[in-house]
């Protein structure tokens, strides 16, 4: 049974996508800087071919990386690490809103990405939400060796671990479905958010779906007042 979502301690974040709206100019971007970051780490081949290779994977993988790394030997940690200067976080646009709304609930935040640190730094201060992800309390895709959130419980007990709650007191959000497995699996509450194209089907281990990050705030704030 799903818990009131008034009595959650902990919220674990996903980034991209999930507290801010990523639009097709910044998934063209990344995949963009994904194609640059391989070329630059000895990939042979046209930018744009590399590009739309980079969407390819994004598509199967969720990570536009990944190919690079598994058919053309890339080691991971080098393509992740170039991949940083060619990205513009100028393009995430804040949120007042939610920044108004992550100072009126109380709860532990934690942050666990895909994205790199400098990224993932960048983008907080940019939406205004960098005083409630402490350092401790933002795990970039380098600081749990590159362990898939589809896959591995590693990342999510790091974040569990930083905040000292159990998995049934704390909820996962993330835009990408495949990443709520894990956390389901292990006792935590997960929550979709679809950004307004709802799904008409999503699997068992999705507990909760929402419009976004806001909205859920506003969800978890009245039902905890309420
Ligand atoms: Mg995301």
């Amino acid at each position: 049974m799903v818990k009131d979502l008034g009595g959650i301690q902990g919220i674990l974040w996903d980034l991209d996508n999930t507290l801010y709206a990523a639009n097709q100019r910044i998934y063209d971007s990344f995949n963009l800087a994904v194609a640059r970051a391989a070329l630059e780490c000895g990939l042979d081949m046209p930018l744009d071919q590399a590009q739309r290779m980079a969407w390819e994977s994004y598509e199967r993988h969720r990570y536009s990386g990944l190919i690079f790394v598994e058919e053309y030997n890339i080691p991971f940690a080098d393509l992740h690490k170039a991949i940083d200067p060619f990205l513009d976080h100028t393009m995430v646009e804040r949120c007042g809103i939610t920044e108004s709304l992550f100072a009126q609930t109380a709860c532990d935040h934690v942050l666990i990405t895909h994205s790199g640190r400098p990224w993932t730094l960048n983008v907080l201060s940019r939406i205004g939400l960098r005083p409630w992800f402490p350092d401790d309390r933002i795990f970039a895709f380098e600081n749990y060796d590159f362990e898939s959130k589809a896959r591995s419980r590693r990342p999510f007990d790091m974040a569990l671990g930083v905040i000292n709650r159990n998995p049934q007191d704390v909820l996962m959000v993330e835009d990408t479905v495949e990443n709520l497995r894990v956390p389901h699996e292990m006792g935590m509450t997960t929550v979709f958010l679809h950004h307004g194209s709802k799904p008409r089907d999503l699997p068992d281990y999705v507990d909760h779906q929402c419009d976004n990050a806001r909205v859920l705030l506003e969800t978890i704030y009245s039902s905890a007042s309420g």
